[in-house]
C-alpha cells in the first residue's frame, strides 16, 4: 500500500466516502504524492504521450493561427500569451520559434503559464530559456488585458464527479471502502439542479459526468476575452456532451484499475464543449464549432509543413515524421477523438483552422 493509499483510507475513515472530483485532486496534485507533482508523465517513457510531444508542427501551426488572429484584432499591444497546463513547455517553445518572424509579435507578448506543479514549472523554465515567463497557480491571475490562450489536454486533466440516474434524482459515485481497500459506491439519492437538462437525454442507471472547474474557469477567460480582446484554442478529447463513464487512469500507455495505487497513474476524463460553449456565450463571446484536431490542423496546412520538413531527412527520421502527421490527423488516431474549440470576442471570426 502506498502512502497516499494509506493517508485517503485515514480521511475516509473518519469522514466518510469522499466525492471521484475529490479523489482525484489528491491523486493528480496532492503536494507530495501527486501524480503531476511527483513525475514528468510525458513522452514516450512516460505514461502517455501528447500531441506536441509527438511533432513540434503542432505547436508551430498553433502559434501562426494565434498569431494571425492577433494581427486580425488590430496587433494589441502589450498582450497576454498564455497557456493552461503547459506540460513540458514543448508546445509553447514551438508556438514562440514558429511566430518570431511575425512583426511585432514577440515585442508584445507577456508570457504567463499557469501550472499547478512546481516540478513541471522547473521542466517548463528549461523549455523555455531566454523567455520571460510569469507562472501563476490560477487563471484568476492573469492581466486585465488582451488575452491570447491555448490549452492542450488541460481540461481533461481536471477532477469530475460522476452522477447515477435514480428516477427524477441522482446518486453521486464515490470512493469508499469495502475489506479495508479503496472501494467504489453510491451515495444517497439527491436533486442535482445543474443535471436538470440531463433528465431530457438519460435514463435510469444511466452515468453522466460533470467537470467541477471547468465552467468557473471558462466563465473567468471569457470575460477576459470578451472585454480585452483576444482569443482562446482548447484543444481536449471529447465531444458535445459526455454520456457514460470516462474516467480513465493511464500508467506506461496502458490502462489501469483507477483506484489501484493512487496518485501513480494520470486519470483524465472526456471533455464536455456543451459546458465550454454555453459558459463561453454567457460570458459575451463567439465560439467556434467544436472542430475535430485532424480538421484543424489539415486546414492550417500541416500536410504543406510536413512536406517542408521532410525535404531535408530521410531514413528513420522521415518515418518518424511520416507517422507523426498520420498520429496527429487521422480520423481512426488522434485526428477525430481531439476536437478543437475557439473563443474569441463576439461578432469576431474565430482563429483561422477552425469551422465556424
Ligand atoms: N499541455 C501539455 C500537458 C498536458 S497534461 C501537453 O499537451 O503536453 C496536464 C497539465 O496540466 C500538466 O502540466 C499539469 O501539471 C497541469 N495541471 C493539471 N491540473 C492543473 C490545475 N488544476 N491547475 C494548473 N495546472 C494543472
Amino acid at each position: 500500500m502506498n502512502a497516499l493509499e494509506t493517508q485517503l483510507i485515514a480521511r475516509i475513515n473518519s469522514e466518510g466516502p469522499i466525492s471521484l472530483a475529490d479523489y482525484m485532486a489528491e491523486c493528480l496534485l496532492h503536494p507530495e504524492h501527486g501524480y503531476y507533482t511527483t513525475r514528468a508523465p510525458f513522452g514516450a517513457a512516460g505514461d502517455f504521450i501528447t500531441a506536441p510531444e509527438i511533432s513540434q508542427m503542432f505547436g508551430e501551426l498553433i502559434g501562426l493561427s494565434l498569431a494571425q488572429c492577433w494581427l486580425d484584432q488590430g496587433a494589441p499591444t502589450p498582450f497576454t500569451l498564455a497557456e493552461l497546463g503547459p506540460g513540458r513547455g514543448t508546445l509553447m517553445a514551438d508556438l514562440l520559434r514558429a511566430t518570431r518572424s511575425v512583426p511585432g509579435f514577440h515585442a508584445a507578448l507577456q508570457l504567463h503559464l499557469v501550472e499547478a506543479s512546481p516540478s513541471l514549472r522547473q521542466v517548463q523554465q528549461d523549455s523555455l530559456k531566454g523567455f520571460k515567463v510569469a507562472w501563476c497557480e490560477s487563471i484568476d491571475a492573469l492581466p486585465e488585458q488582451p488575452l491570447f490562450l491555448i490549452a492542450n489536454e488541460f481540461f481533461d486533466a481536471l477532477p469530475i464527479r460522476q452522477f447515477v440516474r435514480d428516477g427524477e434524482a441522482w446518486r453521486e459515485k464515490r470512493i469508499g471502502l469495502a475489506d479495508g481497500k479503496l472501494s467504489f459506491g453510491l451515495g444517497p439519492e439527491a436533486p442535482q439542479p445543474a443535471l436538470e437538462h440531463r433528465l431530457l437525454d438519460t435514463k435510469d442507471d444511466d452515468l453522466v459526468e460533470v467537470n467541477v472547474a471547468t465552467a468557473p474557469i471558462m466563465a473567468t477567460l471569457a470575460q477576459r476575452i470578451a472585454q480585452h480582446g483576444g482569443a482562446a484554442l482548447i484543444i481536449d478529447y471529447g465531444d458535445w456532451r459526455s454520456l457514460g463513464d470516462t474516467l480513465q487512469a493511464l500508467k506506461s500507455h496502458a490502462a489501469v484499475d483507477p483506484l489501484t495505487a493512487p496518485g501513480t497513474a494520470d486519470l483524465t476524463a472526456h471533455v464536455d464543449f456543451e459546458v465550454l460553449c454555453t459558459v463561453a456565450a454567457g460570458a459575451g463571446c463567439n465560439h467556434s464549432k467544436v472542430t475535430p484536431q485532424g480538421v484543424f490542423l489539415e486546414r492550417l496546412g500541416i500536410t504543406d509543413r510536413a512536406r517542408a520538413l521532410a525535404a531535408s531527412l530521410e531514413g528513420a527520421a522521415l518515418e518518424s515524421l511520416i507517422a507523426a502527421h498520420r498520429r496527429l490527423t487521422h480520423p481512426e488516431e488522434m485526428g477525430n477523438l481531439f476536437k478543437v474549440l475557439g473563443i474569441t470576442p463576439a461578432k469576431t471570426p474565430p482563429p483561422p483552422g477552425l469551422l465556424s
